[in-house]
C-alpha cells in the first residue's frame, strides 16, 4: 500500500503542466458534457514553433538559445499571451500556459485566443546588450507567426516594457512601418495604454467587491491579507485598503508582515523601494510566508508563487474569499479542501483577468491610433470584470460547482461556440 502510494506521488510529480492543463480541461468536459470532437481539438495547440537563437555574447562568442511560441486556440481571434525569459522554461510549460490564456481571454469576454512563448535563458546572468539581441533574435524567427492581426505578444516573468520595446521596434523594421499593436504592454511613450501597470491588481479588487456583495461581507470592516508584494500584489493592497479593506498582513521572497490595526500600503511600498523588502517595516510584526496564508482574515490574495496553498496548509486557511492574484497559487487537492470549508475562491483565469484584458485595451487603441485616458480605460475595465464575474457565478451556483470550474464552463463554451458556427467541428 504504502509502496503504491508511493509510486503514485512519484507519478503525480512527474507531471508536466500541460498535463495539469489538459486534466483541468478534461474535468470541465465532463461537468459540461463536452463534445468529445471538440474536446479532441482543445486538447493541443493549434501550433507550436521550436526556434535555435544564435547570440553573439560580449565575449565574442556566439551562443544559441532555444525559444518557443505556442498557439493554442484563435477561435475567437488573435492569439494573446506573454513571453517569458526562464532557464527553467520547457515546450510543455509554453504550451499549458498558451491553453490557460485562451481560457482567460474567453472568460474576460475579450476578442482574442490563447498563445504564450519563452526563452530558455537566464537573463540574470546576461549584460543589456546580449538580453537585446537575444530579443531581437527571437522575434525575428518568430515573425512570421506573429502580428497584430495574428499574435499579439506581452511580457511575463523576466521582461517587461523594455523588451517589448525591441519586439515592436524589430517587427516595424520588417514591415516597413510603425506596428505597435503586435505586442502589449509597451512603455506610455510609443503606445503603452494608461492603467496597464495598476489593471491587474484593479481587476482583482473588482471581482472581490462582486464576491463580498454575494458573501455577505463588508468591504469597510474586512481585513486582508496578501501574499506577494509585487505588482499585482501591491496594487490588490492599494485598491483594497481604499475601499476600506485593513490590509493586516503582506510579504515577499524574504517574508512577511503582520499588524492586526492594517498596514499603510504605500507606506509599506516605499519603505520596499528603500530597503528592497517589506521584511523590518516599522511598527509591524515579523511573519513568515507560511504564517501570512493561515492568517485570520477576511480576504486572503496568493499574489506571489504557484503552489503555495497545497494539501499540506489547506485546512489551516482562515479566510472567508481567496482571489488568486497569481497564477496557479492553489494545488487541485487544496481547492476541493477550500470548496469543502465553504471558502469561495475566484480563480486566476478570473481574478487577475485584468492585465490580458487591459492588453485587450491597449491594442484596440493601438489599432485605432487613438488613446483613451485612465478614466476611460478603468471604466471599460470595471465594467467587463463585473460582467465576467458575475457570468462565472451564476454558472457555478446554477450548477452546484466551484467557481474555478464555473469559470472554466464559461471559457470552453465561448470558445466551443465559436468553433462550431467556423465549422471547425
Ligand atoms: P512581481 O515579480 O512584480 O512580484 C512577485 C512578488 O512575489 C514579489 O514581491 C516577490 O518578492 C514575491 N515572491 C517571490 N517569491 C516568493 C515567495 N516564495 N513567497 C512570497 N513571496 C514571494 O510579479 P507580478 O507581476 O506581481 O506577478 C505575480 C503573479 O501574478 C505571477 O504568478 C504572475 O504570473 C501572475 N500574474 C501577473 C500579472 C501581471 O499583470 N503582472 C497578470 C496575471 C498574472
Amino acid at each position: 500500500m504504502h509502496n503504491r502510494k508511493n509510486q503514485e506521488a512519484l507519478r503525480m510529480a512527474k507531471k508536466t503542466p500541460y498535463d495539469m492543463a489538459v486534466e483541468q480541461l478534461e474535468k470541465c468536459a465532463k461537468i459540461m458534457d463536452l463534445d468529445p470532437n471538440a474536446l479532441e481539438i482543445l486538447r493541443y495547440p493549434n501550433r507550436v514553433l521550436s526556434v535555435y537563437i544564435p547570440v553573439r555574447m560580449d565575449n565574442g562568442k556566439v551562443k544559441v538559445f532555444n525559444g518557443y511560441r505556442s498557439q493554442h486556440n484563435n477561435a475567437l481571434g488573435p492569439y494573446k499571451g506573454g513571453i517569458r525569459y526562464h532557464p527553467d522554461v520547457t515546450i510543455e510549460e509554453v504550451m499549458a500556459l498558451s491553453m490557460w490564456m485562451t481560457w482567460k481571454c474567453s472568460v474576460a469576454g475579450i476578442p482574442l485566443g490563447g498563445g504564450k512563448g519563452g526563452i530558455v535563458c537566464n537573463p540574470k546572468e546576461m549584460s543589456v546588450g546580449e538580453i537585446e539581441r537575444l530579443s531581437r533574435g527571437y522575434f525575428a524567427a518568430i515573425s512570421r507567426i506573429v502580428g497584430d492581426k495574428e499574435d499579439i505578444p506581452a511580457p511575463d516573468v523576466n521582461t517587461s516594457g523594455r523588451e517589448m520595446a525591441w519586439f515592436m521596434d524589430e517587427y516595424s523594421r520588417y514591415s516597413g512601418y510603425n506596428v505597435p499593436g503586435v505586442v502589449t504592454g509597451k512603455p506610455l511613450d510609443i503606445g503603452g495604454s494608461e492603467g496597464r501597470t495598476e489593471a491587474t491588481g484593479r481587476g482583482l479588487w473588482v471581482t472581490v467587491c462582486e464576491a463580498a456583495k454575494k458573501s455577505g461581507i463588508s468591504l469597510k470592516n474586512a481585513t486582508a491579507a496578501v501574499q506577494g508584494f509585487g505588482n499585482v500584489g501591491l496594487y490588490s493592497a492599494l485598491f483594497l485598503s481604499s475601499s476600506g479593506a485593513k490590509i493586516v498582513a503582506v510579504s515577499d521572497s524574504k517574508g512577511g508582515i503582520y499588524n492586526k490595526d492594517g498596514l499603510n500600503v504605500k507606506a509599506v511600498a516605499d519603505f520596499k523601494a528603500k530597503t528592497g523588502s517589506v521584511v523590518n517595516f516599522p511598527g509591524a510584526k515579523s511573519i513568515t510566508n507560511e504564517e501570512l496564508l493561515e492568517t485570520k482574515c477576511d480576504i486572503l490574495i496568493p499574489a506571489a508563487l504557484e503552489n503555495q496553498i497545497n494539501a499540506s496548509n489547506a485546512d489551516k486557511i482562515d479566510a472567508k474569499l481567496v482571489a488568486e492574484g497569481a497564477n496557479g497559487p492553489i494545488s487541485p487537492d487544496a481547492d476541493e479542501i477550500l470548496f469543502q470549508k465553504g471558502i469561495m475562491v475566484i480563480p486566476d483565469i478570473l481574478a487577475n483577468a485584468g492585465g490580458v484584458s487591459t492588453s485587450y485595451f491597449e491594442w484596440v487603441q493601438n489599432l485605432q491610433n487613438y488613446y483613451w485616458t485612465l478614466e476611460e480605460v478603468r471604466t471599460r475595465l470595471d465594467a467587463l470584470m463585473v460582467k465576467a464575474f458575475n457570468n462565472v457565478y451564476e454558472k457555478a451556483s446554477k450548477n452546484k460547482i466551484d467557481m474555478r470550474m464555473g469559470a472554466y464552463v464559461c471559457a470552453v463554451d465561448r470558445v466551443v461556440k465559436a468553433m462550431k458556427l467556423r465549422g471547425w467541428i
